[in-house]
């Protein structure tokens, strides 16, 4: 699925313009050089109304609608077919092959490249030059020797629109896609697959900032100097990665996120204030944990973590917060680990 881009959104508009600006050429010029019959101006006449309709249509959908919503998403690509068969009646009423509004063709052409790249031109490309012949057949009565000069350099120029905006269009979503994919990866942790520290600075701010009640949790596996002396460092990258998908997949996307802090200390941030609700989740976190067994080639072995975990209090800043879930974590460790303790009480 080609999501639509703010920039796609932007470059609609501009088409959007376009399209009203043509009606009114295309308007001016059939109704003072081409309109000769009647028939004509009956054509004129339903063509106009159907393009105002579209237009309309096409507005309502780029103001009122999100620009992923199915309605957004059937205009604007259906737009590009609209434009298609707007390409052959406007160039049928005003001329031919020889009308003042065949470059009308590159903007298609352009178009069906903004949602299809590469092949997207090449096949609009094709669909406009045969559409092009086909008026010059029909309505030109016929492509004749001494017009071939002028065929052939139009017909070029749509191919060379078709293939350079193409390449440009089809470079410019591999540059779009690269950078989604640097700026994942700068938010994540290689080893675990979770958000990284970076990440985990930004994202406390973010809340914050927009005041969302929050929980922090800090967490630190128990004994793990033990675990990569006795059974070797491998083993304990498997352990890391164990809980980065173990916190991955029993914290809901809606409910929280979780990072690797560093080292073997994980945070996770919840989007609550509800203590039950996290202390639910963490119970369960600890319990799929405990219920792990790791090899290491020769001999099973166990893993279990301790939790500090603090509610956010109004006017709380990122240090304190981190400050105060780590206290407990420490004093969680004091305790005997294995355990999640909260600022009253120990659950
Ligand atoms: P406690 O129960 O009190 O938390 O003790 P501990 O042994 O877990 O704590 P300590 O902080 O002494 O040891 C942490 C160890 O984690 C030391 C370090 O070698 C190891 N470690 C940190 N990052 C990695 C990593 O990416 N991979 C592996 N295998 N080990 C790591
Ligand atoms: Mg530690
Ligand atoms: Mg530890």
């Amino acid at each position: 699925m080609v999501k639509t881009r703010k920039s796609d959104h932007i470059l609609e508009i501009t088409y959007s313009c376009v399209r009203w600006f043509l009606v009114v050429a295309t308007s001016y010029l059939f109704l003072n050089y081409y309109h000769k019959t009647a028939e004509d101006l009956k054509l004129f006449c339903s063509m106009f109304v159907g393009a105002i309709l579209y237009m309309g249509l096409t507005e309502f959908a780029l103001h009122r609608f999100p620009m992923n919503s199915f309605f957004y998403r059937f205009m604007t690509r259906f737009g590009v077919v609209m434009d298609y068969f707007a390409f052959l009646s406007i160039l049928g009423l005003t001329g031919g092959t020889h009308s003042y509004l065949y470059p009308i063709g590159f903007l298609v052409i352009l178009h069906a490249s903004l949602y299809w790249s590469f092949r997207g031109a090449m096949v609009a490309t094709g669909m406009i030059i045969l559409g092009y012949l086909f008026i010059g057949y029909w309505i030109d009565g016929g492509i004749t020797a001494e017009d071939y000069p002028r065929h052939f350099m139009n017909v070029s120029f749509l191919l060379m629109i078709g293939v350079i905006g193409g390449i440009i269009v089809a470079r410019e979503r591999k540059h779009f896609v690269e950078k989604g994919i640097f700026e994942n990866l700068a938010k994540q942790d290689y080893l675990t697959g979770l958000y990284n520290h970076r990440s985990f600075q930004e994202h406390m701010r973010e809340i914050i900032i927009s005041r969302r009640p929050m929980a922090l949790a800090m967490g630190d596996i128990d004994y793990f100097k033990k675990i990569n002396d006795e059974h070797g460092h491998q083993a304990g990258d498997a352990v890391l990665r164990m809980i980065g998908d173990i916190m991955d997949t029993l914290i809901p996307s809606a409910e929280g996120r979780a990072f690797r802090y560093g080292g073997e200390e994980f945070a996770i941030i919840f989007y609550t204030n509800d203590q039950a609700r996290v202390t639910q989740l963490l119970q369960l976190l600890m319990e799929k944990l405990r219920m792990q067994t790791f090899y290491n080639g020769e001999e099973t072995f166990r893993v279990t973590m301790s939790f500090g975990a603090v509610i956010r209090d109004q006017g709380q800043r990122k240090s304190e917060l981190v400050a105060a879930a780590d206290e407990l974590l420490y004093q969680a460790k004091d305790q005997g680990k294995d355990r999640l303790l909260w600022a009253a009480q120990t659950v």
